[in-house]
């Protein structure tokens, strides 16, 4: 039998080493890894037969089996399932196709208690295998071919295939335990793993020829789990327990659902949902393709992963199934994009997990708030993408703000607006930290305006979609048009003038002057220079002209080719500001010649000292430090060239 080796993919490599070194909590799991994905197997075998049933009629009953060796020290997980052939075997079990595995690999930091936390969140399937064994040897047969194959590794850089002339129809992974190992040979101790992670796999799991639990000689095959579909059992015979464990099977997860949603719908349309929300957020939420993994049964019979019209993209992070009483067995993906079944469904699903995250948002906002961080980016796509939604989804969506640390959201925030404020006021752009120091939102800041700050990147995009929540307009406060002197400062906001405090200083004397100076200057750099109302620290800030981009969202355009050049930005001044109050003074005397010369390099520097604060690239740096060396230059005494 001719044998050929491969090199695993390096990150198989490297998560095997992980696996294999690391103290694992929970070894156990292989084995609810490895029924799993038998119990797949069988799911894709049952499909393909309904229009090839030639596929199965020798052995028309899907099972997984379970059997022991003890001389040998092996156990063996075999299913009748679809199988697989030497291509699938090379592509499934020598590289990791999930999307963002390279991204997640390289997270990996060598520690490993860190990197076996992070591994709990990805899942690592078959490759559990090797957290027990020294050598895992896989036996299959695809359905409808002519030979079978053999798949060989110890799980260190690279395994073996082979042809094998004659196997049985499906999979049969077969592990020699490691030393130390010997609890997966007792029968009792394989029981128990198998009613407490399988319980709810709707196949048959059977243990060959091993004692009964009371310790007599059976010999035929028992069978540990209760085999019939959790989702179809009521309610109130499920346990929390048995729950997450179908979880784990069908998201393919680790960690505990957030929420679970069983639902069952009777009517014209008829079918049974059972939804989970992560509490972890998945690697590859932000995959491109953003593809939902709802399952579709139609009959208790898996139909496809892969129905588009089943979730819209906003919700991929929800898992689970959806069993339709009403969809034909036979019908094809293409087919399943136009079915007024499936958009019904999707409909109802949509507005039983909208209305569980309401419950809970309403209930317990710190709880919520955790669901918020992990899916929040991703539930706010839909604010643009789901119109007929909007409203409950704006309901639902939460910020960061300078009113605090917390979240707060859009009816919090109308409730709590300043007196005269007629907007919601936000700004927008990566950093929080940054933004919330943003020399555009200081003058509102100072009157006790609360600003929402949002730094992801889908912001950019439904904000100026919506237009505004209850009446109030949403404002970006990066753009012209923004006046204050309606909103009345709040108690206790530093601008509210003390009693008997002095008025604010008069307008400098020159301001003119010098703005007159900085358009001249700076013609066609901006598109204005202007007096600002926004500023109270800086000496200055960009805005975007009020019909014009939010800066931000150009930025990004820009950054992926999206427009080719920034639209001008208007520089407004602050007046009150001690240097512009001398520069106009200057400008307004024109007179000594430092102060000229000072005048000189003042308009660059202060359009490109705007610039450095919000984020954007000078146009010439040079120019810049030789402008910034001779103002310091000046400032300073002369050096004495003797000393
Ligand atoms: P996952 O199940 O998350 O896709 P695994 O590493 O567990 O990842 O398995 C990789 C792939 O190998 C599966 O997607 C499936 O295509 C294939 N596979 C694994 N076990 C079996 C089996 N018993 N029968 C048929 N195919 C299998």
């Amino acid at each position: 039998m001719a044998e050929e080796s491969f090199g695993f993919q390096a990150e198989v490599s490297k998560l095997l080493d992980i696996v294999a070194n690391s103290l694992y909590s929970n070894k156990a799991v292989f084995l609810r890894e490895l029924i799993s994905n038998s119990s797949d197997a069988c799911d894709r075998l049952r499909y393909a037969a309904l229009t090839q049933p030639e596929l199965v009629k020798e052995d028309p009953d899907l099972k997984v089996t379970l059997s022991i060796d003890a001389p040998a020290r092996t156990i063996t997980i075999a299913d009748n399932g679809i199988g697989m052939n030497r291509e699938d075997l090379v592509e499934n079990l020598g590289t990791i196709a999930r999307s963002g595995t390279a991204a997640f690999m390289d997270q990996l930091t060598g520690d490993k208690g860190t990197d076996m936390a992070l591994i709990g969140q990805f899942g690592i399937g078959f490759y559990s295998a090797f957290m027990v064994a020294e050598r895992v040897d896989v036996l299959t047969h695809k359905a409808g071919e002519q030979r079978g194959w053999r798949w060989r590794s110890c799980g260190k850089g690279e395994f073996t295939i082979a042809a094998v002339p004659q196997a049985a129809r499906g999979t049969a992974v077969t592990l020699h335990l490691r030393k130390g190992e010997d609890e997966f040979l007792d029968p009792g101790r394989i029981r128990r793993i198998v009613q407490t992670y399988s319980d709810h796999i709707p196949l048959p799991i059977v243990l060959k020829g091993a004692p009964g639990k009371d310790g007599e000689e059976q010999g035929g095959e028992e069978t540990l789990n209760a085999a019939s579909a959790l989702w179809v059992r009521p309610k109130s015979e499920i346990t929390p327990d048995q729950y997450k464990e179908f979880y784990h099977h069908v998201g393919h997860a680790f960690d505990d659902p957030w929420l679970t949603l069983h639902t069952k719908v009777e009517g014209v349309i008829a079918y049974t949902s059972l939804l989970f929300v992560p509490s972890v957020r998945p690697i590859d939420l932000f995959h491109p393709d953003r593809k939902h993994r709802i399952k579709l049964y139609v009959r208790r019979v898996f139909v496809t992963d892969d129905c588009e019209g089943l979730m819209p993209s906003y919700l991929r992070f929800v898992r689970g199934i959806v069993d339709s009483e009403d969809l034909p067995l036979n019908i094809s993906r293409e087919m399943l994009q136009h079915n007024p079944v499936v958009g019904k469904i999707r409909s109802g699903l949509v507005k039983r997990i909208l209305d569980g995250l309401k419950k809970r948002a309403d209930n317990d906002g710190e709880d919520y708030a955790k669901f918020w961080d992990s899916f929040g980016a991703v539930l706010k796509e839909g604010i643009y993408e789901d119109s007929a939604r909007r409203d409950e989804l704006l309901e639902l969506s939460r910020f960061r703000s300078t009113a605090g640390a917390g979240l707060v959201s859009l009816s919090e925030y109308v409730a709590r607006m300043a007196e005269g404020q007629d907007a919601i006021f936000h700004i927008t752009g990566e950093e929080r930290d940054s933004l919330a120091a943003s020399p555009q939102i200081e003058g509102l800041k100072a009157r006790g305006v609360e600003v929402l700050l949002l730094t992801d990147p889908v912001d950019d995009f439904w904000v100026p979609a919506v237009g505004d929540f209850q009446g109030k307009p949403f404002r970006s406060a990066t753009k012209g048009g923004v006046t204050l002197d309606k909103i009345k400062p709040r108690e206790g906001a530093h601008e509210e003038p003390e009693e008997g405090a002095a008025e604010p200083p008069a307008a400098a004397p020159g301001l003119d002057a010098l703005i007159a100076l900085l358009k001249e200057a700076l013609k066609g750099a901006v598109k204005d220079v202007r007096v600002s109302e926004r500023l109270t620290e800086s000496p200055v800030c960009l805005v975007a002209d009020e019909g014009d981009m939010d800066m931000h969202l150009e930025r990004m355009l820009m950054q992926h080719q999206r427009v080719a050049v920034c639209s001008p930005r208007i520089l407004e001044i602050n007046p009150s500001h001690e240097l512009i109050r001398r520069l106009a003074a200057a400008a307004a005397a024109k007179g000594e010649a430092a102060a000229c010369q000072t005048l000189a390099d003042a308009p660059h520097l202060l359009l490109d000292q705007a610039r450095i604060v919000e984020g954007e690239p000078l146009p010439d740096p040079g120019a810049f430090s030789r402008r910034l060396a001779r103002v310091m230059e000046r400032g300073l005494p002369e050096g004495d060239s003797n000393r």
